[in-house]
């Protein structure tokens, strides 16, 4: 069981981030959420989840550019709960454009967030964890931690980056018991994927059916969407002592989209 853990998911106010917070939360452990958004709506979901679950919640308002508030982040955690035993490396943006006219504020942006803010989130919560004897370091990848798509020059690099930086981890860690992996989902149906569906529809003269169908699920064999709730399942079970020896690892949660 993982009741009395204590976790730090980042990007959680929202889509999958908030999904894990919700998943481990119903397993008894503590949360920090994080992430930006509406105050009262954070605050609501932050108190939701210890009326809810009966687990302490508090909220990091870190901005994932930034080392020294990704550092603050952690040891907020640690001050609030005593230890951060589990770490989910979730916040994460994305900007559509061909190479040569990819602005260079949001390859920046990008590598920040999504790479960057990985590494000093776990170079910060390594030493508490080697400490308490136990850990778990997970990161949202994507199927583009493994295949990219045209146009995503600074989400591809970034996520095959992370899938990078968990295996070295993982390596340096591997016995301290504390374990890193990736989780690299396809289509994820979130609010960010259903916002787009309406300006597809404009762009491109299609019904929401043909969006879903023929633009969104193109790559993914299942032609459905993956949920939050399934993706945070693979963390919950991460945590858990049967994946004690799942190091290092990369699980594809996409429909078969890397298979073909
Ligand atoms: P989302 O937009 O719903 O959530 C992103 C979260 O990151 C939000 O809480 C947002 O506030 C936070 N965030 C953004 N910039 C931040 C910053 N500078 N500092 C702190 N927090 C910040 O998106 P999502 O779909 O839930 O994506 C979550 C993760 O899953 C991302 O890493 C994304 O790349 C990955 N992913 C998503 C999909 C998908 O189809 N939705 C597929 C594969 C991977």
């Amino acid at each position: 069981t993982l009741k009395g853990k204590n976790a730090v998911v980042t990007g959680s106010t929202s889509g999958i981030g908030l999904a894990y917070a919700k998943a481990l939360a119903a397993e008894g452990v503590n949360v920090l959420i994080n992430g930006f958004g509406d105050k009262d709506a954070i605050e609501a979901e932050r108190s939701g989840l210890e009326t809810t679950f009966g687990v302490k919640a508090v909220y990091s308002p870190a901005d994932m550019t930034k080392p020294a508030e990704i550092a603050g982040m952690i040891e907020t955690g640690t001050s609030a709960f005593g230890s951060v035993d589990i770490l989910i490396n979730n916040a994460g943006i994305q900007y559509v454009s061909p190479v040569e006219e990819f602005p260079d504020d949001k390859w920046n942006q990008i590598i920040a967030i999504n790479l960057s803010s990985a590494f000093h989130a776990i170079k910060a919560a390594v030493p508490g964890m080697k400490k308490s004897g136990w850990g778990r370091i997970i990161s949202t990848a994507s199927a583009h931690s493994l295949v990219a798509s045209p146009f995503k020059s600074a989400y591809v690099t970034a996520k095959h980056g992370l899938l990078g930086l968990t295996k070295t981890v993982a390596l340096e860690v591997a016995t301290d018991k504390i374990t890193a992996n990736c989780i690299s989902p396809g289509y994820v149906w979130t609010p960010l994927v259903e916002k787009q569906i309406p300006d597809t529809m404009k762009a491109r003269n299609l019904t929401r059916e043909q969006v879903m169908h023929d633009v969104l699920l193109e790559a993914q064999p299942t032609k459905e969407f993956v949920t939050s709730e399934e993706v945070a399942a693979i963390a919950v079970f991460l945590c858990s002592d049967a994946a004690a020896q799942i190091t290092g690892a990369n699980i594809s949660v996409d429909g078969g989209w890397t298979a073909a």
